[in-house]
């Protein structure tokens, strides 16, 4: 594989040292990944502030042009990029590829906003206006789940409204990023974006930089709240889109058999490694049984593998600390459950595990109440359609939930109870960039995607005037 560098002030430079990218399908090299010293991040924090002055003042139309050439390059690179995805991440190609091209059309989508200037009141005494301007340096910083789609929540927006950034990737999936870096070299003016990528041990400086303005990031819970510590001291601004325990409620009027692809599909897209995967699903008594045996069917039959096998429905766990995080879930989740599919490892390399799920299990039980983040699902019975949905609101997480119904009307007044960033009504974990997106309580702080997305990249400065 080409080799990879870090893009500072416009170059495309070698790290201070290097370690290897791993497949989790093979567990072998994927690349040598250059990983930056905090001297380079500094670096990288200078040019990014010194391009500002000139980026903030390009007219926005000229910086819409920019962000449509990224789209463009996004694009005719494509297979390059899905194939870098899936093995750094462990995907399926057909979802790489179809990441990849939601990424430039996500870029794409934030070229269609504007910030006008608002009227606020345009009086006999007094005219006053909203403007919108840029903060200054962004440190975005990016999980391994989605590495490239979940970077298209934060650099157009932040490229867009004036502002320049400094990228950080997960130090296990951070090739799509870099090579994203080289291929904006050129369309980019140096130091408006730059690319960096570390050992785990640069988000917290990034954070605490004094010449950043804000973090958006995304991650786990318990790295969002040092997030938020550090940038504390400085009072930065801060996105935090964080972890979920998302419920799926599933009424009795339903048909198991249409309904399982679906929820399965919910639950088990990119091995359950989502932030809004369905995590929990509550079934009504009158079709626990079988809703159970339509889902144990489904994740029989998933084709588990290498993501560049063709066929291949579901890859490995991104990386081993997680492989071990599932397995023990799933190890506990024996004694507090029935398994009914799944819940065996796979023989030979990669950190693969077949789809799991487990039946008659309660609320209470690590499996239900942790974010497993993985390729298992809890199946719930429940009998009362409200306290079911008072159980799902009973998580410290808040990110998204579902109802699923045959009559609108009914999911709709229990979408109203649900107490989350998102509630999807027949569906779940539907995305797509004109429509805001955050969670609720330890689920995050802020606002993705959307007008709001890209007004969370702004201050907003009033100018009044007397007449
Ligand atoms: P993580 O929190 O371990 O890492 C996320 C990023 O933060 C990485 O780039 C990491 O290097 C960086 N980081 C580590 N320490 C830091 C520090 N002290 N300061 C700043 N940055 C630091 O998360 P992960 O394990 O890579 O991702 C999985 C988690 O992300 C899950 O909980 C998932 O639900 C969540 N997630 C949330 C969303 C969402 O939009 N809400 C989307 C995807 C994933």
């Amino acid at each position: 594989m080409s080799e990879f560098k870090l893009l500072i002030g416009g170059k495309l430079v070698d790290g201070a040292k290097s370690s290897p990218v791993l497949n989790p399908a093979t567990e072998e090299s994927v690349a040598d990944c250059p990983r930056g010293s905090e001297g380079q991040l500094n670096e990288a924090v200078a040019a990014a502030k010194a391009a500002f002055p000139g980026w903030s003042a390009t007219p926005i139309d000229e910086r819409k042009k920019v962000v449509n050439a990224i789209a463009d390059a996004i694009e005719a690179n494509a297979d390059d990029l899905a194939r870098i995805l899936t093995q750094e991440q462990g995907k399926p190609l057909g979802d790489a590829t179809m990441e990849v091209y939601g990424t430039a059309a996500f870029f794409r989508y934030f070229t269609s906003l504007d910030l006008p200037v608002k009227v606020i009141e345009d009086s006999e005494g007094k005219y006053v206006e909203a403007h919108r301007r840029p903060l200054g340096v962004i440190g975005a910083i990016v999980p391994w789940n989605f590495p490239m789609i979940l970077m298209a929540f934060k650099l157009p927006p932040a490229l867009i409204s004036g502002n320049t950034v400094v990228l950080k990737p997960a130090p296990t999936t951070p090739l799509t990023s870099l090579k994203l870096g080289e291929l904006i070299k050129d369309i980019v003016p140096a130091g408006v974006v730059n690319v960096i990528a570390d050992e785990n041990d640069l988000g917290a400086p990034l954070t605490a930089h004094p010449d950043v303005r804000k973090i958006s990031f995304t991650g786990s819970t318990a790295t969002g709240s040092k997030v938020m510590e550090g940038a504390a001291g400085l009072l930065k601004r801060i996105t935090l889109e964080l972890g979920g325990n998302d419920a799926g409620i599933v009424l009795g009027n339903v048909d198991p058999k249409e309904a399982a692809p679906k929820l399965f599909q919910s639950a088990f897209q990119n091995s359950g490694q989502v932030c809004i995967a369905m995590k929990r699903l509550y079934v009504h008594e009158s079709i626990y049984d079988e809703m159970c045996d339509e889902l144990a069917a489904l994740a029989d039959n998933a084709i588990v593998g290498d993501g560049l096998k063709q066929g291949t429905q579901l890859g490995p766990l991104q990386n081993k600390m997680q492989y071990d995080k599932v397995w023990d879930l799933i190890e506990d989740a024996r004694k507090s459950g029935k398994i009914i599919a799944g819940g065996e490892k796979v023989e030979g390399k990669g950190y693969f595990i077949r789809p799991t799920i487990v039946r008659d299990i309660e609320d209470g039980s690590r499996l239900v109440d942790e974010e497993q983040f993985g390729p298992v699902l809890p199946v719930i019975r429940y009998s009362d359609a409200d306290d079911a949905v008072s159980r799902a609101n009973a998580s410290d997480y808040g990110l998204g939930g579902s109802i699923w119904s045959s009559n609108n009307d009914d999911a709709y007044d229990l979408a109203l109870k649900m107490e989350s960033g998102s509630v999807w009504i027949n569906k779940h974990a539907d995305l797509a960039p004109n429509i805001p997106f955050g969670g609720a309580r330890f689920s995050g702080l802020g606002t993705e995607l959307g007008e709001e997305g890209l007004l969370e990249f702004t201050q907003l400065k009033v100018i009044n005037m007397a007449r």
